[in-house]
């Protein structure tokens, strides 16, 4: 059955009824910080959530540490949430070492050289989850928890968009729900988004990643490791207590066979393609394969909808920059609705979204489209690629300008020329209430 965190109303309230002023389909850590944040700003929110409360209060491992930028710390510490990680399960990202199969040519960031304490900062994927749920709890009643009912149906019908959705689990009378604005924060196969008929470009790598956390002897001095190799991609991320996330990206064909050897065998097959530069391993915990797909949607905002975290940009993980991204635009959108809210506007008008479409894409699609990029060169074997690759290398090791600049994407830190649209929005004279529903009387 359905259910709803212990201090929440039940999730058959009101039906129809237009209780809240932001509707979230999807408690993953997007949907659920963009929640925190939008509680913040003194907007009640309700978030709908296929799993149970019980699966989102403890979620379980899944093998992904993801690698959080500067900015995306900056951003989880103004909602309260990276304080709630325990310190040993942040991993600081000391320095990053990029190699090209066999060639001797490798390029090497640091972060001494790049003047801040570290590139960035591993954190578990299930503790970014918990401590976001947490973070919607503490909201108390700002936040209304739907947990176990699967969104079918989104429309929008003229001043609010509607919502259907089933229990995930089990028989049971549909739920239908309206609010002023709805955002899709439901993963990159959002069916929120299919509902409302937002499409979105995807590339299928045809390749399969499987991760897993491996003890090893050696101290890894906090350097990461992306391994371009011939047949595979290997990335070494440095843990604490001498652990390292490894990540094996293969042809989907060849998935299945590593994903079947005993753990041991795996262990030592991924020691082996590091060189044993960290001296024999052992695994800590499951394997997790995940295939390979890159979405961008055609849009980030319509009329009365948003798109915020994988459901806007799911990215190939090789960058590092999908959770980043989704806390980025949970920034903007959160700020946005805030200037709306206190100004009386309209929260799902174009003209309070525009600006977050605008800045959501500025920043996201040059890098969306320069993974994709990176990724096609460094997963072609054939030799005049291998050379490209190389000569990639070298260049960016020996041009200041383009190391500083990739520098700054690992670490999220915008350099000083570039301009800050919040702050730009927040600027404007503030517009009148525009025509159609205003936003909801507190
Ligand atoms: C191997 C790997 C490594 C990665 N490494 C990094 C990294 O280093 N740095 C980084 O920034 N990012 C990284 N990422 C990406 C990052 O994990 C994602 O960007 C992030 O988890 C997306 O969060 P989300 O909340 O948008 O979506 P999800 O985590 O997919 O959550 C979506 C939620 O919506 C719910 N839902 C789905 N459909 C419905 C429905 N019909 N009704 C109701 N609820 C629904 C789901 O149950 C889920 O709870 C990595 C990803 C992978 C696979």
């Amino acid at each position: 059955m359905p259910d709803s965190s212990a201090s929440l109303p039940s999730p058959a309230d009101q039906p129809g009824e237009l209780p809240q002023d932001v509707l979230i389909v999807g408690a993953g850590p997007a949907g659920l910080a963009l929640a925190c944040a939008l509680a913040d700003a003194g907007l009640q929110v309700t978030v709908l959530e296929q799993q149970s409360s019980e699966r989102l209060a403890e979620p379980a491992p899944d093998g992904r540490d993801i690698a959080l930028t500067h900015r995306a710390r900056d951003v989880m510490r103004r909602l309260g949430l990276w304080q709630r990680l325990p310190e040993a399960e942040v991993a600081p990202i000391r320095a990053a070492h990029v190699s090209n199969a066999n060639s001797p040519r490798f390029l090497r960031f640091d972060a001494q050289a790049a003047d801040c304490e570290a590139l960035g900062f591993l954190v578990p994927n299930h503790r970014l989850r918990r401590v976001a749920y947490e973070g919607a709890l503490a909201r108390g009643a700002a936040v209304r928890l739907l947990a176990g009912w699967q969104v079918r149906e989104a429309r929008v019908d003229g001043d609010a968009a509607t919502v259907v959705a089933a229990p995930a689990q089990g028989d049971g009378p549909a739920l239908t729900l309206r609010a002023p604005l709805l955002v899709a924060a439901d993963s990159r196969f959002s069916i929120t988004r299919r509902r409302l008929g937002i499409g979105a470009n995807s590339r299928d790598f045809g390749r399969t990643v499987i991760v897993a956390r491996l003890a090893h002897e050696r101290e890894h001095d906090g350097t990461a490791h992306e391994c371009f190799r011939l047949g595979n991609t290997l990335a070494i991320l440095p843990m604490n207590d001498r652990q390292v996330s490894a990540v094996v990206t293969l042809r989907a064909s060849e998935a299945d066979a590593w994903m079947a050897l005993p753990p041991q065998a795996f262990a030592d097959r991924v020691a082996e393609q590091f060189g044993h530069r960290l001296g024999a391993m052992q695994m800590v915990g499951e394997r997790h394969a995940y295939p390979l797909v890159a979405v961008y949607a055609h849009r980030f905002a319509a009329p009365r909808v948003a798109l915020i975290g994988d459901a806007a940009v799911g990215m190939h993980p090789v960058t590092a920059h999908g959770y980043n991204f989704g806390l980025y635009g949970i920034e903007v959108l959160a700020d946005l609705l805030d200037q709306a809210r206190r100004a009386g506007r309209d929260l799902g008008a174009m003209a309070t979204l525009a600006p977050f479409e605008l800045e959501h894409r500025r920043v996201t699609l040059p890098i969306y489209l320069g993974t994709n990029l990176v990724v096609g060169l460094f997963t072609d074997d054939r030799p005049p690629a291998r050379l490209v690759r190389d000569a990639v290398l070298a260049a960016s090791d020996h041009l200041p300008p383009l190391k500083d600049a990739i520098t700054r994407q690992l670490t999220g830190r915008r350099p000083g020329w570039m301009p800050d649209l919040r702050k730009l929005v927040a600027a404007l004279p503030p517009l009148p209430p525009l025509p159609g529903r205003p936003t909801m009387p507190r």
